[in-house]
């Protein structure tokens, strides 16, 4: 039962999909805080291959050892849902310099918005700097092999939506 001592931290994203990356930046921030609170996105500007409510199954699917993280759908403002959800710090990650203006961005804007919740970065290990969702699926659609890059509940969810023809998607 959270209390008003509990560090809670949201980290929001679109998780479409969950790669080692984002599962690195998970398993810091949950150890920096009491409770992590994986905020998915429901961004329909976006056409994503996973429904945010498949995305949030697979994260807690892929996130129960840590016990003290959840998964939930994102709806609103991200300073705002972080704020109901009593979390006072939202988690972002940086790759590389190619990251730093947009995140940079984002980050003021939500100090705007609400100066009491914070932004923290986080840097992933070396081994998933270059690591993102969209080359990863460039990569299954053409066959590489992303075994390395992604939990197995993640591929084996693909596997299932290309063999019921609902990947891959253009
Ligand atoms: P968004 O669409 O909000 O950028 P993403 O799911 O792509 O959502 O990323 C969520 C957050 O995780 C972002 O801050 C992004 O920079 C970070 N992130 C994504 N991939 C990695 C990675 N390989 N290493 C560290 N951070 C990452």
């Amino acid at each position: 039962m959270p209390t008003s001592d509990t560090r809670a931290a949201l980290y929001p994203g679109s998780f479409d999909l969950l790669t080692f990356g984002h599962l690195d930046l998970i398993r810091r921030g949950c150890r920096l805080f009491d409770r992590l609170i994986v905020g998915v996105a429901n961004n329909s500007r976006k056409s994503p291959w996973f429904s945010a409510e498949e995305r949030v199954e697979l994260i807690r699917k892929c996130t129960e050892e840590f016990g003290n993280v959840e998964a939930v759908v994102l709806e609103g403002l991200t300073v705002e849902f972080a704020a109901t959800a009593g979390a006072r710090f939202i988690v972002r990650g940086l790759r590389a310099v190619s990251d730093f203006e947009f995140e940079f961005q984002l980050a003021i804007m939500n100090h705007q918005l609400n100066s009491s919740v914070e932004t923290i970065f986080l840097a992933p290990a070396p081994e998933y700097t270059f690591l993102s969702s969209s080359m990863v699926k460039e990569v299954w659609r053409l066959g590489g092999d992303v075994s390395s890059f992604i939990p197995a509940p993640i591929l084996a969810t693909l596997e299932a939506k290309r063999s019921c023809g609902e990947l891959p998607l253009d």
